[in-house]
């Protein structure tokens, strides 16, 4: 419905200054509204519905997805993203074309609370209680690694395995050993817990692996990939984002946020909700 307002006023609006303005409020709304749909269908277990830019938790929680900041730097944006934030940057689906334009990094803008409250505290143990085994890559690797079983994020891994399974050894060499799951620590650059703080994100073989703190410090900072797109594909069908598609790439890494994969295109403009 905000989207037909927002089409409506753009329309009969033409050059009115104020009235632009307003249309381009409508389209934020409405912008908004479609994120949080998003957000709402991708992490049934957990969330149930939105009402206007407040989401209601299963446990009647309620949490605001918007801190009202508007024009966050990159840095402010990385250390303090709101809900809404998360959706600021579109990730894309399917194989790159070209290398991540400057800054562009689907998905590393993350809300602490929301997480937290989804996966647990992992300071306080409460990530850990809520990982199960799963052994990875039976046929050809076959150890088990913890993962959280939150948002049936173990079952959609051993389905990801089930399938790399079925690649040629010389692709699917590079989804193994895998290099970490847990890691109960801030990230280096941005001070917030990463997925790998709840359980929720895997790092596969460290060999074939590319990060942008390896390289030399230059700018900007110089592509590389070597993880082969068969696996990229394989685990963006199960709602698992990867790291390769980052201006500030880290090849090895898989995290599991449905809500981005279900939106496509650029949601909101620089000065956002
Ligand atoms: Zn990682």
């Amino acid at each position: 419905m905000y989207l037909t307002i927002a089409i409506v006023l753009l329309a009969i609006c033409g050059v009115l200054e104020s009235c632009t303005a307003l249309a381009a409020q409508a389209l934020d709304a409405a912008l908004a509204a479609q994120a949080l749909d998003a957000l709402v269908a991708a992490y049934p277990e957990a969330v149930v519905s939105h009402e206007g830019e407040r989401i209601i938790w299963r446990d009647g929680t309620i949490m605001a997805a918007t801190d009202r900041v508007v024009n966050k730097s990159f840095k402010e944006l990385l250390s303090n993203a709101s809900i809404l934030d998360q959706f600021r940057l579109p990730y894309p689906r399917g194989r790159l074309t070209s290398p991540p334009e400057l800054n562009a990094d689907p998905g590393r803008f993350r809300n602490e609370t929301f997480f937290k409250k989804m996966y647990g505290d992992c300071r306080k143990g409460e990530v850990q209680a809520r990982m199960v085994s799963i052994t990875w890559l039976p046929k050809s690797w076959g150890k088990s690694v913890q993962v959280t079983s939150v948002n049936g994020v173990a079952e959609r891994l051993k389905r990801v395995s089930e399938e790399i399974e079925t690649l040629p050894t010389e692709i699917r060499k590079a989804a193994y050993p895998i290099a970490g799951v847990l890691a109960c620590r801030p990230v280096a650059d941005t001070g917030q817990m990463s997925m790998h703080g709840y359980g929720a994100a895997i790092d596969l073989n460290l060999v074939v692996s590319d990060y942008w703190l390896w390289q030399k410090k230059t700018d900007p900072i110089p592509y590389r990939n070597r993880m082969p797109s068969e696996i990229v594909d394989i685990f963006e069908r199960y709602g698992f984002i990867w790291g390769g598609k980052w201006y500030h790439y880290d090849t090895m890494h898989f995290e599991y946020r449905p809500e981005l994969l279900r939106i496509s295109g650029k949601l909101f403009r620089s000065g956002g909700p």
